[in-house]
């Protein structure tokens, strides 16, 4: 009968890579219904097919690459689409977004979904077009950049509108935060699952696609889709636009730094006094030649750079977002901004996540600090602060795994582990994953995000601007007037655990439509009424016309993302923070003496969550509310729903 949903392609393929079969399914429906798309039904596909027997990096992970109904649909902005599967990196629920033009290229080439089972007995890459699907051999591009696989692919195919989504050394050689590069310079950056992709043999995806999409009543989804637009044309828009045009994220390096959060020194503190080497002026009046959108985006917020001259002389590319200018930058007390655009390319030609090169790197810089390694370590490199002749070494040695780099091609976590003594201390992840570009000690619900992520120490899945930023209206509305003095303060843990569960619910259902966060997170335009207003009349399903069942909706992916964890093991006592952004008060900058409540708010997210307090694990009654009983039954099984 086929898939009765529109806005949907109505197709998901299965790939299995160990007999090099391809097979094309109609969409499930309840899928659609109940989890919407993205990360939603990645969530019950991965909850299904995978589990504690399964290793990351066997044939018998999966990896999902998922898109939403908005995917390529005419809102805007609508060209995101994510990656997901289990984590070489931390063991546990993973996913990874990206925006560009290969997510509507697929949805376009036909297929909604993407599961890849197995592993392929020779390099291949998976070629989409217009309703067909075919393995192809991709011996000649194993070992290649990114790029260069990008061109070859084109290439092969004559065809230079083909959208692309590869992986490079990194991910090949088993490097634990190996990406997945979209589109030349846009990444999936996080958790590695261009690792997984890599250990699948698989080098690419590859998608080109004419077919159309339907909505269910187009008419009345345009007027939805002016409805929402109108509501971006205000104020609190244009401010946010007018720096994210002008900037990019590079404008992040001056906010955070003047707010004390910007990591720096391995996150010793939270302030950098050269912050301005590496900011949005310098950058925007030197070296930025152009601005690029993702598909259907107005904003368009990433940056295209060329530096002119010099040793890290380069023609034009994607430039580093803030989260890679501190992770190479102010994270490694590096000041050189050049230094910092050959840094980011370098990772994305290798396949290789920012954050975590960087942030291991800063690690490992401050474990030379203290005496913990030295020369006979690091096979003769010389690991001081701001060393870039050393860092470029790194990043190589990294991504081939040779020497030094082999150890840290595992993270801070690991890394620590093998190193001992008291390495650990200056490990700063949460379950695994290094943090990404926020300090809790000057932000007190950065700390909340943090620990109770499901990937780790990561800040897409709940980030609050609302206290950072100052949008009253926008606190009011949401949360009533009388929380607003609390709420807005960015140093009280007071209802904090309401802001960061609001967030998440709302951002679960953002990267299950799929969208991008900017216009939810920085401005706060859309929210909850947004699905209930375009979904119903894109795809024909009635029930997102309710607003209780959206929420119920958001609320049951988050519930199973996390369920997803603690099948795995993931309990309260992970849920935490490391060692120098719990117990280290913020030492210097505007947030000095800063410390998160994290106790205080985990308490608060639980009970409105409806986790038990003692352990985080859901209770009983909310996952039959949320229609999760088939969660309740298997971790009742395991013995992992006695405590209450
Ligand atoms: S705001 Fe930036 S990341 Fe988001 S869709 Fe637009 S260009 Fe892409």
């Amino acid at each position: 009968m086929g898939f009765r949903y529109k806005g949907y392609a109505g197709k998901y393929l299965d790939v299995d890579l160990d007999k090099g079969k391809v097979h094309i399914k109609d969409m499930e429906e309840e899928w659609a219904l109940l989890y919407l798309g993205g990360t939603g039904i990645s969530s019950k596909i991965l909850w299904d097919r995978t589990g504690p027997e399964t290793h990351p990096l066997s044939p018998d992970n999966i990896l999902i690459v998922g898109t939403g109904p908005l995917t390529g649909s005419m809102f805007s902005p609508s060209g995101r689409f994510m990656f997901s599967g289990m984590s070489p990196q931390t063991g546990i629920w993973a996913e990874s977004h990206s925006g560009g033009f290969f997510g509507p290229e697929m949805k376009y080439a036909g297929f909604d979904f993407i599961i890849l089972n197995g592993r392929s007995p020779n390099p291949v890459y998976l070629y989409l077009n217009d309703g067909d699907a075919e393995l192809k051999d991709a011996s000649d591009m194993w070992g290649r950049e990114t790029d260069t696989t990008t061109d070859m692919i084109r290439e092969q195919h004559k065809d230079p509108s083909i959208e692309t989504a590869t992986i490079g050394p990194a991910g090949e050689n088993g490097v634990l935060y190996g990406c997945i590069i979209v589109d030349y310079y846009r990444a999936a950056g996080r958790t590695g699952l261009g690792t997984v992709m890599g250990s699948k043999n698989v080098k690419a995806i590859a998608a080109s696609g004419a077919l159309g999409l339907e909505a269910h009543d187009m008419d009345a989804y345009l007027e939805a889709n002016e409805e929402e637009l109108a509501k971006v044309n205000d104020e609190l828009w244009e401010s946010s636009i007018a720096s994210l045009r002008k900037y990019g994220t590079t404008d992040l390096v001056a906010m955070i730094n003047e707010i004390g959060r910007l990591p720096t020194k391995n996150h010793w503190t939270g302030f950098y006094e050269d912050a301005d080497d590496i900011g949005p002026e310098v950058i925007a009046n030197k070296y930025r030649i152009n601005q690029e959108a993702c598909y259907g985006c107005g904003i368009g917020c990433k940056y295209v750079f060329r530096v002119k001259e010099g040793r890290f002389s380069r023609g034009p590319t994607g430039g580093p977002e803030y989260e890679t200018l501190m992770a190479f930058g102010s994270n490694c007390l590096n000041n050189d901004i050049e230094s910092i655009f050959h840094l980011g390319t370098r990772c994305d030609l290798l396949g290789m996540d920012t954050i975590s090169a960087g942030k291991t790197i800063g690690f490992a810089m401050e474990l030379w600090e203290k005496g913990i390694i030295d020369e006979e370590d690091t096979g003769g490199l010389d690991l001081s602060w701001g060393n870039v002749d050393a860092m470029i070494q790194l990043v190589e040695m990294i991504a081939s795994r040779e020497g030094f780099g082999e150890l840290l091609s595992k993270g801070t976590r690991q890394a620590a582990k093998a190193i001992g003594n008291d390495a650990w201390k200056y490990a700063v992840h949460v379950k695994g994953l290094e943090a990404s570009g926020q300090d809790p000690r000057a932000h007190q619900s950065v700390g909340l995000t943090y620990a109770t992520n499901v990937r780790g120490a990561d800040h897409l899945r709940s980030l609050s601007s609302l206290e950072e930023l100052g949008y009253p209206e926008v606190i009011n509305a949401r949360f009533g007037k009388e929380k607003f003095e609390e709420i807005s303060k960015i140093t009280s843990p007071v209802h904090k655990g309401e802001v960061i569960k609001d967030i998440e619910d709302l951002y679960a259902l953002v990267d299950s439509a799929v969208i991008c966060k900017y216009g939810t997170m920085w401005p706060p335009i859309y929210y909850f009424d947004t699905f209930t207003n375009v979904i119903p009349p894109l795809t024909g399903m009635s029930q997102w016309g309710d607003p209780e069942f959206v929420r119920t909706a958001a609320e049951r992916i988050c519930h199973l993302r996390r369920a997803y964890n603690h099948r795995l093991g993931i309990t309260r006592e992970q849920e935490t923070l490391p060692r120098r952004l719990l117990k280290e008060p913020m030492p210097t900058g505007p947030a000095k003496g800063g410390l998160p409540d994290l106790d205080y708010m985990l308490d608060e997210y639980y009970e409105l969550r409806g986790c038990d307090k003692e352990t985080g694990l859901p209770k009983k009654d909310k996952l039959r509310e949320l229609g999760l009983e088939y969660v309740y039954h298997d971790l009742a099984r395991r013995g992992m729903m006695q405590s209450y």
